[in-house]
Protein backbone atom coordinates (compact mmCIF):
# COMPACT_ATOMS: atom_id res chain seq x y z
CA UNK A 1 0.00 0.00 0.00
CA UNK A 2 1.31 3.22 -1.02
CA UNK A 3 1.30 6.67 0.95
CA UNK A 4 -1.33 8.38 -1.37
CA UNK A 5 -3.54 5.21 -0.51
CA UNK A 6 -3.02 5.51 3.67
CA UNK A 7 -3.92 9.38 3.21
CA UNK A 8 -6.80 8.73 1.40
CA UNK A 9 -7.94 5.86 4.50
CA UNK A 10 -7.11 8.53 7.12
CA UNK A 11 -8.79 10.95 5.14
CA UNK A 12 -12.14 8.89 4.99
CA UNK A 13 -11.79 8.07 8.85
CA UNK A 14 -11.44 11.77 9.66
CA UNK A 15 -14.18 12.65 7.59
CA UNK A 16 -16.54 9.86 9.32
CA UNK A 17 -15.35 10.69 12.68
CA UNK A 18 -16.18 14.53 11.80
CA UNK A 19 -19.90 13.71 10.86
CA UNK A 20 -20.42 11.88 14.13
CA UNK A 21 -19.28 14.48 16.09
CA UNK A 22 -21.63 17.01 14.24
CA UNK A 23 -24.26 14.77 14.54
CA UNK A 24 -23.91 14.69 18.34
CA UNK A 25 -23.57 17.65 18.75
CA UNK A 26 -26.60 18.76 16.87
CA UNK A 27 -28.49 16.24 18.77
CA UNK A 28 -27.20 17.89 22.37
CA UNK A 29 -28.01 21.41 21.08
CA UNK A 30 -31.32 20.34 20.57
CA UNK A 31 -31.82 18.69 23.70
CA UNK A 32 -30.20 21.94 25.40
CA UNK A 33 -32.23 24.27 23.58
CA UNK A 34 -35.25 22.15 24.39
CA UNK A 35 -34.87 21.93 27.85
CA UNK A 36 -34.12 25.47 28.32
CA UNK A 37 -37.89 26.63 26.81
CA UNK A 38 -40.55 27.38 29.27
CA UNK A 39 -42.92 24.84 27.63
CA UNK A 40 -45.07 23.18 30.18
CA UNK A 41 -46.38 19.63 28.59
CA UNK A 42 -49.83 19.03 29.90
CA UNK A 43 -50.07 15.66 31.31
CA UNK A 44 -53.01 13.39 32.09
CA UNK A 45 -52.40 10.87 34.44
CA UNK A 46 -53.71 7.52 32.36
CA UNK A 47 -55.14 5.87 35.42
CA UNK A 48 -56.76 8.21 37.91
CA UNK A 49 -56.90 11.01 35.02
CA UNK A 50 -55.14 14.13 36.84
CA UNK A 51 -54.11 16.78 35.09
CA UNK A 52 -50.73 18.03 36.08
CA UNK A 53 -47.78 20.16 34.19
CA UNK A 54 -44.31 18.87 33.72
CA UNK A 55 -41.80 20.30 32.57
CA UNK A 56 -39.92 20.56 29.53
CA UNK A 57 -36.98 18.80 30.65
CA UNK A 58 -39.03 16.27 32.07
CA UNK A 59 -41.24 15.35 28.94
CA UNK A 60 -38.10 15.48 27.15
CA UNK A 61 -36.20 12.69 29.28
CA UNK A 62 -35.59 9.76 27.25
CA UNK A 63 -37.78 6.71 29.54
CA UNK A 64 -40.64 4.40 28.11
CA UNK A 65 -42.61 5.95 25.60
CA UNK A 66 -46.03 5.13 23.80
CA UNK A 67 -46.50 6.44 20.59
CA UNK A 68 -49.78 5.42 18.54
CA UNK A 69 -49.71 6.52 15.02
CA UNK A 70 -53.47 7.23 13.52
CA UNK A 71 -54.67 8.41 10.43
CA UNK A 72 -56.75 11.19 10.41
CA UNK A 73 -58.59 11.82 7.49
CA UNK A 74 -59.09 15.88 6.89
CA UNK A 75 -62.03 17.26 4.54
CA UNK A 76 -59.49 19.59 2.58
CA UNK A 77 -61.15 21.68 -0.23
CA UNK A 78 -63.58 19.05 -1.99
CA UNK A 79 -61.39 15.89 -1.16
CA UNK A 80 -60.56 13.89 1.93
CA UNK A 81 -57.28 13.68 2.77
CA UNK A 82 -55.50 11.43 4.46
CA UNK A 83 -52.71 12.31 7.20
CA UNK A 84 -50.84 9.78 9.08
CA UNK A 85 -50.02 11.57 12.39
CA UNK A 86 -48.91 10.90 16.01
CA UNK A 87 -52.03 11.86 18.10
CA UNK A 88 -51.23 9.81 20.94
CA UNK A 89 -48.01 10.72 22.77
CA UNK A 90 -47.62 9.00 26.52
CA UNK A 91 -44.51 8.79 28.75
CA UNK A 92 -44.00 7.90 31.95
CA UNK A 93 -44.38 10.62 34.55
CA UNK A 94 -44.54 11.22 38.43
CA UNK A 95 -48.28 11.72 39.03
CA UNK A 96 -49.07 12.97 42.72
CA UNK A 97 -52.80 11.61 42.94
CA UNK A 98 -50.74 8.10 42.55
CA UNK A 99 -48.13 8.65 44.05
CA UNK A 100 -46.13 6.86 41.60
CA UNK A 101 -44.46 6.47 38.47
CA UNK A 102 -47.60 6.18 36.05
CA UNK A 103 -48.33 6.54 32.02
CA UNK A 104 -49.50 10.12 31.52
CA UNK A 105 -51.06 11.47 28.19
CA UNK A 106 -49.37 14.58 26.56
CA UNK A 107 -52.37 16.79 25.77
CA UNK A 108 -50.58 19.66 24.68
CA UNK A 109 -48.18 17.70 22.20
CA UNK A 110 -49.04 19.74 19.17
CA UNK A 111 -48.37 23.18 20.71
CA UNK A 112 -44.56 21.68 21.83
CA UNK A 113 -44.30 20.33 18.80
CA UNK A 114 -44.81 23.87 16.95
CA UNK A 115 -43.04 25.44 19.40
CA UNK A 116 -39.50 23.60 19.21
CA UNK A 117 -40.11 23.69 15.64
CA UNK A 118 -38.06 26.54 15.26
CA UNK A 119 -34.70 26.69 17.53
CA UNK A 120 -34.66 22.63 16.36
CA UNK A 121 -35.13 23.64 12.79
CA UNK A 122 -31.95 26.41 13.59
CA UNK A 123 -29.68 23.95 15.51
CA UNK A 124 -30.10 21.19 13.16
CA UNK A 125 -29.13 24.14 9.86
CA UNK A 126 -26.39 25.13 12.15
CA UNK A 127 -24.84 21.27 12.23
CA UNK A 128 -25.39 20.59 8.99
CA UNK A 129 -23.35 23.72 7.86
CA UNK A 130 -20.71 23.16 10.49
CA UNK A 131 -20.09 19.34 9.00
CA UNK A 132 -19.91 20.77 5.68
CA UNK A 133 -17.25 23.58 6.48
CA UNK A 134 -15.18 20.93 8.61
CA UNK A 135 -15.52 18.16 6.04
CA UNK A 136 -14.00 20.95 3.38
CA UNK A 137 -11.26 22.21 5.59
CA UNK A 138 -10.23 18.48 6.03
CA UNK A 139 -10.80 17.53 2.26
CA UNK A 140 -8.35 20.86 1.60
CA UNK A 141 -6.26 20.32 4.25
CA UNK A 142 -5.44 16.77 3.05
CA UNK A 143 -4.48 17.72 -0.08
CA UNK A 144 -1.53 19.05 0.76
CA UNK A 145 0.32 15.92 1.95
CA UNK A 146 -1.49 14.02 -0.88
CA UNK A 147 0.04 16.28 -2.86
CA UNK A 148 3.35 15.81 -1.77
CA UNK A 149 2.60 11.84 -1.76
CA UNK A 150 1.84 12.28 -5.38
CA UNK A 151 5.47 14.10 -6.03
CA UNK A 152 7.31 11.66 -4.34
CA UNK A 153 6.08 8.67 -6.49
CA UNK A 154 6.67 10.85 -9.38
CA UNK A 155 9.53 11.53 -8.73
CA UNK A 156 10.20 7.58 -8.10
CA UNK A 157 8.88 6.84 -11.47
CA UNK A 158 10.97 8.99 -12.20
CA UNK A 159 14.31 7.87 -10.55
CA UNK A 160 13.53 3.91 -11.59
CA UNK A 161 13.17 5.34 -15.23
CA UNK A 162 16.38 6.87 -15.05
CA UNK A 163 18.01 3.69 -13.89
CA UNK A 164 16.23 1.72 -16.61
CA UNK A 165 17.65 4.07 -18.93
CA UNK A 166 21.67 3.28 -17.74
CA UNK A 167 21.43 -0.27 -17.21
CA UNK A 168 20.09 -0.36 -20.98
CA UNK A 169 23.33 2.30 -22.07
CA UNK A 170 25.55 0.29 -19.66
CA UNK A 171 24.50 -2.84 -21.66
CA UNK A 172 24.71 -1.21 -24.79
CA UNK A 173 27.89 0.37 -24.06
CA UNK A 174 29.41 -3.07 -22.44
CA UNK A 175 28.90 -4.81 -25.60
ZN1 LIG B 1 -52.57 9.31 38.65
Amino acid sequence: MDNEMILIIIMGAALLIWVIFCVFFMLHRILKSAMRSEFKARVQCEKCGTVFDASAKEAMRISMTKTKSTTITRVQGAALVNRPDYISYAKKFYCKNCGKKTFGQVLNLEEIRTGLKAPVTREALKGLAMMIIGGLAIIIVMQIPMGIARMEKEKEIEQMKQQQLEQIREQYWSR
